[in-house]
């Protein structure tokens, strides 16, 4: 079940939202307070999706198993134009992650911070408990444990002895989906209710990296700001000429079918 009735939209097999930052927030707070089952938020972004697409028929069951799922980047966004059906905006996880700390403050609501190197959670914890008063990140642990059952059941343990209702999943793409997806019922069962995977969100909640200056965002070069800053990126960003081409030459073959 879809935890934001509004309406999906395909792109490539991978299904999106068609949520906005508000209406998201708000579906993810509902939730955390009120819903008995766990449920699992995703951001992929286009270099994921191009993966999905590519053939990696396990990670698109992965990504669709969420309850909800963010159109975080402008390649997303454009995608839904390309195949003729328009999202309603960009929705940044970053943000809605912000969005939802504000509002897990008000409710008093325990959140737990989960990835980024050494210290960056509980960096992002100091941080974001002194800008939003009443907030309660009741755990944090680094994203550099082990991925063996002994290790992973050690952070479930102290992430169920925390109390939390609300779980940040910061380890990288696909990491953090595929770690919500194998571990969702242990999840639920120690008391998590929403678990999102933010990708660098913590990062930025720590103040280690910035975020693109808004010129980059509004001309939709997020990627490139990204780039400059980590060179190294440079081999994983051929994926998106590659994923735009793909949508055009897709739309192009259902324009055609519709024809026929
Ligand atoms: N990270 C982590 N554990 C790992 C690898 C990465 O916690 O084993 C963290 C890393 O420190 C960074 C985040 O995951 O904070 C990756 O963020 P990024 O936005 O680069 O994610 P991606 O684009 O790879 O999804």
């Amino acid at each position: 079940m879809r935890l934001a009735g509004e309406g999906t939209v395909n792109i490539l097999g991978v299904v999106f939202d068609d949520v906005t930052k508000a209406s998201a927030r708000d579906a993810i707070i509902a939730h955390a307070k009120d819903g008995g089952t766990l449920a699992a938020v995703f951001t992929p972004n286009s270099e994921l999706v191009e993966r999905c697409a590519e053939g990696d028929g396990m990670l698109t069951g992965i990504i669709n198993s969420a309850e909800l799922t963010l159109p975080d980047s402008v390649g997303i966004v454009k995608a839904a134009r390309i195949f003729g059906t328009p999202l309603k905006e960009r929705v940044p996880g970053v943000e809605v992650g912000e969005a939802v700390l504000e509002r897990a403050a008000a409710f008093a609501l325990p959140v737990y911070f989960l990835g980024g190197r050494p210290g960056v959670a509980e960096a992002a914890k100091r941080n974001m408990e002194s800008k939003y008063p009443g907030l309660s990140v009741v755990g944090t642990k680094d994203g550099y444990f082990e991925r063996t059952p002994p290790a992973v059941s050690d952070v479930i343990e102290n992430i169920a002895e925390s109390g939390a209702r609300i779980l940040f999943v910061c380890l990288g793409a696909p990491a953090q989906e595929k770690f919500i997806y194998e571990n969702r019922r242990a999840l639920e069962d120690a008391g998590v209710r929403v678990a999102l995977g933010l990708g660098g969100s913590l990062d930025i909640y720590a103040g280690v990296s910035r975020r693109a200056p808004k010129l980059f965002v509004s001309l939709g070069l997020e990627w490139l700001w990204r780039l400059l800053r980590e060179p190294s990126r440079i081999g994983r960003m051929t994926a998106l000429p590659k994923f735009y081409l793909r949508c055009r030459r897709e739309a192009k073959k259902q324009k055609k079918r519709r024809r026929a």
